[in-house]
């Protein structure tokens, strides 16, 4: 019950929907404009610019008034047909969440299986490919960044295996807990639709998606088959705003326009390279945690670990519900759950978007006392820890 929380500031740290900085919730209270007026469409058409630099892109970018489940949905019923395969390489919830759309689209899914606290063997990525001689996987699909587990799947060794068995399948990749946090680079890896959300890295509300998509795409989108008009990037094409088929949501742009200004006039590596440093923090102070047989990293594939969230796997017969829920009514300090099998199992530190070492100094400190509270073993000091390396990072 969030009206019953303890007095002071509410500490959000949940792997998105993130912290909204003042100027960008000043900038959301903008006066309702037409959407139509040659002085919106300018803001709007920044904004689609904006958009293009932190997806590293110069191709086309779709936008729908909807959270990411529908940026998925869009790029499945615009480039492809009912009974074409995909290829869904596996890291946890987000991965299944995505087979499972694709399935009730009427598409066929194969899956590359993974460990998820390892993540998937590009080895095996490039087998599923090499085996697939009728070409009839039509697009790869992976979650850059899965959020479930707070692990990273190297895109450019994707798009290298796609490469090297000359695969012409699509490549589709979900950015949405990684963008405008971690490195990605659409034009360059050979990205052909890349998924974007207004509510992590952009410190958005939720409320937005995006794709970028490549020329490939759009030429596969002309043959597509599965039934829309909603997400018909034809029917946007026909649009002024070349997007959103309907009402353009126009407040959302004004924080928009103020997302891309903190991100560049912080400037996009540097943003990358706090999110590294915070993450690196986080990771000190779990693996601090874990000598005592306490809380352990999940991922376990040290070149895969997430700069944007941690998940932190619990020692056997506690609950992470537990601790969750004290850091929160105790604390005021929110993060996030186990999604899926790791319910109960897991819990999750968001670190992405509007963020610096205080906040994640403060969260870090009421999870040790809830662990602590909870009875919970563990080597206590992990903030310390934490603090010793921010203070040189
Ligand atoms: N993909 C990833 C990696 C996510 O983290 C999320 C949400 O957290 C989604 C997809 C689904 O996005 P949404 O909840 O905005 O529909």
């Amino acid at each position: 019950d969030l009206t019953r929380l303890p007095r002071g500031r509410h500490f959000f740290a949940n792997p998105g929907p993130t912290n909204i900085p003042d100027s960008i919730q000043h900038a959301l209270s903008h006066a309702s404009v037409d959407f139509m007026d040659g002085g919106f469409l300018t803001l709007y058409e920044g904004c689609v610019a904006g958009l293009k630099r932190v997806l590293k892109t110069t191709q086309e970018v779709f936008l729908y008034t909807g959270s990411g489940h529908a940026a998925w949905e869009a790029c499945l019923v615009n480039l492809l047909s009912a009974g074409d395969r995909v290829l869904i390489i596996e890291s946890g919830h987000f991965s299944q969440s995505w087979a499972r759309m694709a399935i009730d689209l009427g598409i066929e899914v194969q899956v590359v299986a993974a460990d998820w606290r390892r993540g998937a063997e590009i080895a095996a990525v490039q087998a599923a490919l090499a085996a697939d001689t009728g070409h009839a996987i039509k697009a790869v699909c992976a979650v850059h960044n899965e959020t479930a587990t707070g692990a990273v799947l190297p895109l450019a060794q994707i798009r290298a295996a796609l490469d090297a068995t000359g695969h012409p399948a699509l490549f589709l990749a979900d950015t949405i807990s990684s963008l405008g946090s971690m490195d990605f680079r659409m034009d360059e890896w050979g990205v052909d639709a890349a998924v974007g959300g207004s509510q992590k890295g952009l410190m958005l509300p939720v409320g937005m998606s995006f794709t970028g998509v490549s020329a490939k795409a759009m030429a596969a989108h002309a043959g597509s088959k599965l039934p829309k008009h909603y997400f018909s990037w034809t029917n946007m094409l026909g649009r002024r705003h070349r997007s959103f088929v309907g009402t353009v949501p126009v407040t959302l742009f004004y924080g928009l326009a103020e997302a891309l200004r903190l991100i560049e006039e912080e400037g996009l590596e540097q943003v990358f390279a706090r999110h590294s440093r915070l993450a690196e923090g986080v990771r000190r102070c779990v693996r601090h945690w874990s000598g005592n047989k306490g809380p352990a990293l999940f991922c376990e594939s040290r070149d895969r670990l997430s700069d944007s969230v941690t998940a932190v796997l619990m020692p056997e017969g506690h609950n992470a519900e537990a601790v969750r829920r004290t850091a929160l009514q105790r604390f005021n300090v929110s993060i996030g759950g186990g999604l899926g099998p790791l319910s109960g199992k897991v819990f999750r530190i968001g670190h992405l978007g509007d963020l610096n070492e205080p906040m994640i100094l403060g969260t870090l400190g009421a999870v040790e006392m809830a662990l602590r509270i909870e009875g919970v073993p563990h080597a206590p000091g992990g903030v310390g820890a934490a603090m010793a390396y921010l203070a040189e990072a």
